[in-house]
Parts: structure tokens; C-alpha cells; sequence
């Protein structure tokens, strides 16, 4: 077994021969700690069938990792400064692809078809650069790809807001987004030591497992995503002064917003976060035709 990157004294010297210096903007914090890591990549649960995509390889202390638990390999790194260095690190490993591109920027469907063609089986796990975590999942479950989920490192605020169930403080818009693609839990709480440098926030690990259908089936994706962000718009005011003053004309559309509310069942002083999946769905299918 090769020498793992992740541990403080060879990550040290790997960035002292290469004279890397950290990006903040980039997200940059590296973890130095083989048994987190190898925690993260075992609530991937892949085999030698899997393939991984990984977004920021950094100096390749993950990837190292998933090449030895899967099949294949592809990477996503911004940081042309990382790729004669993960060259080096990764050497050992023959089914690993660097892919110098910003992922948000990048075709991940085409890049799958290229690089994991015939294999089946495909997870996403990443130590997501922070700036970015929340584009980064949206593109990923907006693109529909064909990947099992996704096991990703993240501020642990946002692994709480993604998590969340109806009725509690961190539940809102970005809760649903993602519960409609997939399943969400929070797996790991994990200590700023294992970073260096070390982040100003503290971390989770989350585990997306995606749906074969979508939590709920609505008319319209577009509008029933409208609906919930408008629901929460403010967190302190009832569905109906958040649905009035936020949806096109609602203020001139009141009587059709109560009557919606009372065909789906739902009070209309209620709050956003008291409401499941279920009800979005149901309101938003019943406010569909008065706004279209
Ligand atoms: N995987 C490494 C580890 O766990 O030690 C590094 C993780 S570090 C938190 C985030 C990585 O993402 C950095 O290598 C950074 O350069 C890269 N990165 C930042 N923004 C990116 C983007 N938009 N697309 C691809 N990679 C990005």
C-alpha cells in the first residue's frame, strides 16, 4: 500500500517541494486526517464496480482514497497550480482523471459519459470548496445526473439547512430543493483540526441519496420552487402575507391565494417551516392556475 498523502508531516512536505501557497478564495483547506477520510469515502459505499466524481482534489488526499475503494475516478480542479502536483501524489494510481475545469462551468453529463462509460454505479464525494457549496449541489441534482447521490464535506450551518425537517429553524427553501431531488443526512460532524488551513467554520459531512422520483409530483417544477422560496421569504409572516406580497399580482390576487390555501387544507396562518414537502406540493398545484 502506497504512503497516504493525508497525513500532517507528508502533506507538509508536498506543499513545502511544490512552494504552494493557499488560496482562500478557492476554498482551499485540506484535510490532513486518513481516518476521516476514509470515513467519508465508506458512507459513499462503493465497490470495485463504482465509479467516484470528486470536485477539488486539492493535493489529492480524497481522491487517493476513492481510487483505492472504486473502479474509476474523475476530478474536477480549478487550481492550475494542483496539477503537477496531484500528477506526482496520484502516480500510483492508474484509474484516476484530472480535470482542469471550474465544475460549475463544466458538462459533468459528457465527462461522465466519457470517463465512467459502462459503469453504473457512481457516487459524487467531495470536501466541497466552501464559496460555492450550494451552486455546486443544485447543479449536480438540477442536471439530473445519473449518479447514485452524493457524500459531501460542507459547512456544517449548511449541512443543517439541507438536513432540516418541516417545523424546525433551520428547515426553508434550500431544505426542499434538495429533499425533492434526494434523501438528506447529516453524518458526520467533523473538527476544523483536520483542515489545514484550519476554516473559520465548523464542518459536516452529508450524505444525498437521490430519488428515483422526485418527493413530490407537481404540475410545474419551476413554479412550485417559486411558491416555496416565496413562502419564506419572511420567516415571521404567514403563508398568506408571504404568498400575497411575494407571487406576480398577489396583493391584486388575495381571493384566489385563500381559496388555494383552503383547497390544499392548509391554514393560511401558517408559517413556511411548519410545512412538508407534501403541502408545498398541493399548494403549489393549487395556485398553479390562478397564475398562469
Ligand atoms: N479534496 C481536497 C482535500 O480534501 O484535502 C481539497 C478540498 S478543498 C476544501 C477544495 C478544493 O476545490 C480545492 O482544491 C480548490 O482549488 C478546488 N476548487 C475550488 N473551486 C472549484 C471549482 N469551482 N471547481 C473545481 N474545483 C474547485
Amino acid at each position: 500500500m502506497n504512503k497516504d498523502i493525508a497525513t500532517p508531516v507528508r502533506t507538509r512536505a508536498i506543499l513545502e517541494k511544490y512552494g504552494f501557497s493557499f488560496k482562500k478564495s478557492l476554498g482551499q483547506n485540506f484535510l490532513i486526517d486518513t481516518n476521516i477520510l476514509k470515513k467519508i469515502v465508506s458512507f459513499a459505499n462503493l465497490n470495485e464496480n463504482s465509479g467516484a466524481i470528486e470536485i477539488g482534489p486539492g493535493i489529492g488526499a480524497l481522491t487517493e482514497q476513492l481510487a483505492r475503494m472504486s473502479k474509476k475516478v474523475v476530478a474536477f480542479e480549478i487550481d492550475q497550480r494542483l496539477l503537477p502536483i496531484l500528477k506526482d501524489t496520484l502516480s500510483p494510481y492508474s484509474n484516476v482523471t484530472i480535470i482542469h475545469k471550474d465544475v460549475l462551468e463544466a458538462n459533468v453529463q459528457e465527462v461522465m459519459d466519457e470517463e465512467l462509460k459502462g459503469i453504473e454505479d457512481v457516487m459524487v464525494v467531495a470536501n466541497l470548496p466552501y464559496y460555492v457549496t450550494t451552486p455546486i449541489i443544485m447543479k449536480l441534482l438540477e442536471e439530473r445526473l445519473p449518479i447514485r447521490g452524493i457524500v459531501c464535506m460542507l459547512q456544517k450551518e449548511v449541512a443543517d439547512r439541507i438536513s432540516a425537517r418541516p417545523g424546525t429553524k433551520d428547515y426553508g427553501s434550500l431544505s426542499i430543493a434538495v429533499q425533492y431531488y434526494t434523501e438528506a443526512e447529516t453524518v458526520m460532524i467533523v473538527p476544523k483540526t483536520v483542515f489545514v488551513p484550519q476554516p473559520n467554520v465548523d464542518s459536516a459531512v452529508i450524505r444525498l441519496t437521490r430519488r428515483e422520483h422526485p418527493a413530490v409530483t407537481v404540475k410545474d417544477e419551476g413554479f412550485f420552487f417559486q411558491v416555496t422560496k416565496a413562502c419564506f421569504a419572511q420567516r415571521r409572516k404567514t403563508l398568506l402575507n408571504n404568498l400575497t406580497s411575494q407571487l406576480p399580482d398577489g396583493k391584486q390576487k388575495k381571493e384566489e391565494i385563500l381559496t388555494a390555501l383552503s383547497q390544499s387544507g392548509i391554514d393560511p396562518s401558517r408559517r413556511g417551516e411548519t410545512l412538508s414537502l407534501e403541502e408545498f406540493g398541493r399548494l403549489a398545484d393549487e395556485l398553479y392556475p390562478h397564475f398562469h
